[in-house]
């Protein structure tokens, strides 16, 4: 069995390397005891330390600033569910526009309720990211509508961040593109850049539609746009990968987020759909790969892994610097509050010392409505108690 992380076996394994830097350990001596200590291979702790300094020179800003927030927007619909998926997302197909709409009016009413309580407590909104889902499905006037009720939460004198995730390039358009503004992350996330893959894991779009919604964009005076690329789908050797990673660095995209596959239960994959895992020796290559040709343009900003990922390797983000995104870097440091908003979002207060506040919105759309009132009493709550415990 391959631990290239050694001992270290949670989601977060860049924790300990930020910590030890955070008590003044030299970078070297860190690398060295990760691996001595932890038994991560090298070239991996090396990884971790690169990772915690870059990520602690991107907090520095808001280090002290307990009542900056982060808010997570969930838009929980796609045009189909691919066959990885296990996200709380709702097909187009089965979730028609009047219902649609009521989801989006009870989120609105959500975000103003959570704004009010931000204003009264203080607290402010200093990156957002709106996902799901793919957010890209609403329409140009329900973009506007839901910019417009995000803009009454109060926020931060720095720049505040926002994501929009267009995950699928079959959701975009211009006069779609023509109501986000512009200074926007936006995500056009292709998974692979090969049709017959695409194909396979039910996306409905192809590598040319990818070329195409990333050239509009681009058009459009978007300068900070991420793309997802996924090592292990169905089919793909490590050369597919490496050929995917060529085409998509061609691109200039500002950064790149390389996923390991590894299908949840809630997946169709992971329900029993046949499909070959690739092995463990070729997830390997295919990182070997990657790297190097990642690492000409970009440099590594987060990391994560998760239960059973193929190789036992890690997700990672990277990008240009300057281009980084904070959402991403906040949810794998913990070090501020996350409020997450519609169907299931999760709410994550770090408090010292103590267990963390949580607060978990229904996964599925028609639930997470009925059960609004509560939700809104939860949020309430949740957010005066965190405060109160980081005033005392
Ligand atoms: S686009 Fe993303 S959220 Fe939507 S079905 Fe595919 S993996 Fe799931």
């Amino acid at each position: 069995m391959s631990r290239p992380y050694g001992s270290l076996v949670g989601v977060r394994p860049g924790k300990l390397a930020d910590s030890m830097l955070a008590l003044g350990f030299p970078a070297a001596e860190v690398v060295h005891r990760l691996a001595l200590e932890r038994g991560v291979e090298g070239e991996r702790a090396h990884l971790l330390v690169e990772v915690a300094l870059t990520q602690q020179a991107l907090l520095a800003p808001l280090r002290g600033r307990r009542e900056c927030v982060a808010m997570y927007v969930s838009i929980p619909f796609c045009p189909s569910r691919c066959a990885y998926c296990s996200f709380p997302s709702h097909s187009l197909e089965q979730y028609r526009r009047a219902e649609r709409e009521q989801y989006l009016t009870g989120l609105r009413l959500e975000i103003e309720a959570v704004a009010a309580e931000l204003k009264r407590l203080g607290l402010k909104l200093c990156v957002v990211y709106i996902g799901g889902g793919t957010p890209t499905t609403l329409t140009a006037l329900q973009i506007e509508t839901l910019l417009s009720t995000l803009s009454t939460c109060p926020t931060w004198e720095g720049p505040t961040e926002v994501t929009f995730e267009a995950g699928r390039p079959d959701t975009l358009d211009e006069a779609k593109l023509a109501v986000i503004p512009s200074s926007y992350r936006l995500s056009i996330n292709p998974q692979s850049m090969q049709d017959e893959t695409l194909s396979v894991i039910g996306r409905r779009h192809s590598a040319q539609d990818v070329r195409e919604s990333f050239a509009l964009a681009r058009k459009m005076g978007f300068n900070n746009i991420n793309m997802d690329l996924i090592v292990g789908l169905p089919g793909e050797t490590p050369r597919a990968v490496a050929a995917s990673l060529d085409e998509v660095l061609t691109l200039k995209p500002e950064s790149i987020t390389l996923h390991m596959f590894s299908p949840k239960r809630a997946s169709r994959f992971g329900a029993g759909e046949a499909w070959e895992p690739l092995s463990n020796q070729d997830a390997r290559a295919a990182v070997d790969l990657a790297f190097p040709a990642l690492r000409t343009a970009m440099r590594p900003y987060y990391l994560y892994r998760q239960r059973g990922i193929l190789g036992g390797l890690e997700n990672t983000g990277w990008s240009v610097p300057g281009k980084e995104c904070l959402y991403n870097v906040m949810m794998m440091t913990e070090t501020h509050g996350v409020i997450g908003v519609g169907a299931g979002a999760n709410s994550i207060f770090p408090v010292p010392g103590e267990v963390w506040r949580r607060h978990a919105n229904p996964k599925d759309a028609a639930l997470y409505l009925k059960r609004l009132p509560e939700i809104l009493n939860g949020k309430r709550s949740l957010l005066s108690d965190w405060r109160a415990k980081n005033e005392s």
